[in-house]
């Protein structure tokens, strides 16, 4: 057992505080969290194949690191997503953000079963995820390009306006 850590080894320790979860990382989790892949869970919103590649760009555009979008459109036909907390990850400050487990990206708000048919609730074992990602073993989300969230811009790294 080690004694006073290093500050360097205390910078260097791999265990991060828990990473924000941002608006696009959001939608990713909920559409990954469905099983869909971007062309899948863009598929409802297509009917003639001219508008394919439009509706695709912008499924993709919305996963965007940075990309935040004033009025989302419903996505219910493809996969589950509160729009509500959409709106408060794009407008608040990372400290007030709604709690959402860390791996599908679920709210307290959403109805979701866990895999044994019962209402989700916290993982007692790991408060950081929801029951249902516990059971399925479901990985926590990892953020893309930390230096784009505003909570982990040691160097002034620069954000994007809504
Ligand atoms: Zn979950």
């Amino acid at each position: 057992m080690r004694s006073v850590p290093s500050l360097l080894s205390m910078i260097d320790e791999p265990r991060a505080p828990a990473p924000t979860v941002m608006p696009w990382d959001y939608i990713r989790m909920r559409r990954e969290a469905a099983g869909l892949s971007v062309e899948q869970a863009a598929r409802p919103f297509w009917h003639r194949k001219e508008h394919r590649a439009d509706v695709e760009r912008n499924m993709h555009r919305i996963e965007t690191v940075g990309f935040r979008v004033k009025r989302l459109w419903d996505m219910s036909r493809s996969f589950r997503l509160n729009l509500t907390v959409y709106r408060q990850l794009c407008d608040t400050p990372p400290d007030m953000h709604p709690r959402l487990c860390l791996a599908c990206g679920w709210d307290e708000w959403s109805a979701q079963l866990d895999a044994e048919g019962f209402d989700c609730t916290w993982s007692d074992a790991d408060p950081q995820i929801c029951t249902r990602c516990e059971q399925l073993g479901r990985p926590l989300f990892e953020a893309r390009l930390p230096n784009f969230h505003p909570t982990n811009t040691p160097h002034g790294g620069h954000q994007i306006a809504a």
